[in-house]
C-alpha cells in the first residue's frame, strides 16, 4: 500500500505488539519477549531489509523494547481521530533522516526514499527509529485507521490493513475470518428462525383466537339453549316423561313453597321475640 519501507516496518510492529500476551484467534498467548534469546529470536524471524539487529543485545535492551512495545500499542490502539502524537513525538526523539536511492519497488516510485536514521545502533534505538518513522507517515498521511485489532471473536491480535480497499479485518494466527463468518451465518440463521417463530405464533394465536370465537359462537348456538329456551320447554313439556317431570317439579315446588311460608312466619315471631330483648 504505501513504500516498501513502510510496509516492512509496520508489518514489523505488528509482529512485535503480538508478542504481547494475549489471545490470538481464541488462543491464549504468554509474552514472547522476556528474555534476551527471545528478543534475538524475534529479530532474526524478521524481514532482513529492515536491517534490525539483536547484536550487543542484554537485558536492557530487552527492557528497551518491551517499553517500546509499550508505546506502540498505546498508539495502536489510541480512539481514531486521536493522534497519539505526544507518544509519538518522544519515539521520535533523536531519530533523523537520510535519503537514499530507491534499490527496489515499481517503476512508478521515486528514485529516492526517506529512511530514518537511529539514535544509535543498539537494537531498540533501531527499532525504535525504523517503528516511530512508519507511525509518523500514517499519522501525517492521515492513515492511522489502518492501525488495527483483529475483529475476531476472542482474539486481540494487532493487525495493519494494507489493502488499497481498506478491507483487512483479522488477523492472520488462526481462523479468526472463518470464525466470524460462521457466527454471522449462524446470527442470521438464529433471526431467520426466530422471526419464523414469531410469525408461526402470531399465525397460532390468530388460528386460536378463531377457534375460541367458533366454540363461543357455538356455545351461545346450538349446543346451549339460552335460558328463555330451557324454560319454555320446562313450561310446555313435549315428551310422556318431560309431563310427568313437571308434574313432579310442580308438586314439589309446592310443597317446598308451603313450608317456606311455615318457616316465614315462626322467624318473625322469632324475630319479634328478638327484637324486644
Ligand atoms: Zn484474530
Amino acid at each position: 500500500m504505501f513504500d516498501a519501507e513502510i510496509n516492512r516496518a509496520l508489518t514489523a510492529a505488528v509482529d512485535l505488539l503480538n508478542t504481547a500476551e494475549g489471545q490470538h484467534s481464541a488462543k491464549p498467548i504468554p509474552d514472547d519477549l522476556t528474555s534476551i534469546e527471545a528478543l534475538k529470536k524475534f529479530v532474526a524471524a524478521r524481514d532482513s531489509s529492515l536491517g534490525w539487529t539483536a547484536s550487543g543485545a542484554d537485558r536492557d535492551e530487552v527492557d528497551r523494547v518491551r517499553d517500546l512495545r509499550r508505546s506502540v500499542a498505546a498508539i495502536w490502539t489510541a480512539e481514531e481521530g486521536e493522534a497519539p502524537v505526544e507518544k509519538l513525538n518522544s519515539l521520535l526523539e533523536g531519530v533523523g533522516t537520510k535519503v537514499v536511492p530507491t534499490s527496489e519497488g515499481s517503476g512508478d516510485e521515486s528514485a529516492y526514499r526517506a529512511v530514518p536514521i537511529p539514535v544509535s545502533s543498539k537494537p531498540a534505538d533501531v527499532m525504535t527509529a525504523s517503528i516511530a518513522n512508519a507511525l509518523q507517515f500514517l499519522v501525517v498521511q492521515g492513515e492511522t485507521g489502518r492501525m488495527r485489532t483483529c475483529k475476531g471473536a476472542d482474539c486481540d491480535a494487532a493487525i495493519v490493513d494494507l489493502t488499497r480497499n481498506r478491507s483487512k479485518l483479522f488477523c492472520d494466527f488462526g481462523n479468526c475470518a472463518n470464525r466470524a463468518h460462521v457466527r454471522a451465518y449462524r446470527a442470521r440463521q438464529a433471526a431467520l428462525r426466530e422471526s419464523a417463530k414469531r410469525g408461526g405464533s402470531e399465525a397460532a394465536a390468530k388460528k386460536s383466537a378463531a377457534a375460541g370465537e367458533a366454540a363461543a359462537e357455538e356455545k351461545s348456538g346450538r349446543s346451549k339453549p339460552s335460558s328463555a329456551e330451557k324454560a319454555a320447554e320446562l313450561e310446555e313439556p313435549t315428551s310422556v316423561s318431560s309431563v310427568a317431570a313437571k308434574e313432579f317439579r310442580d308438586r314439589m315446588r309446592d310443597d317446598l313453597m308451603e313450608k317456606r311460608d311455615k318457616k316465614d312466619k315462626k322467624s318473625k315471631k322469632k324475630g319479634k321475640k328478638k327484637s324486644k330483648k
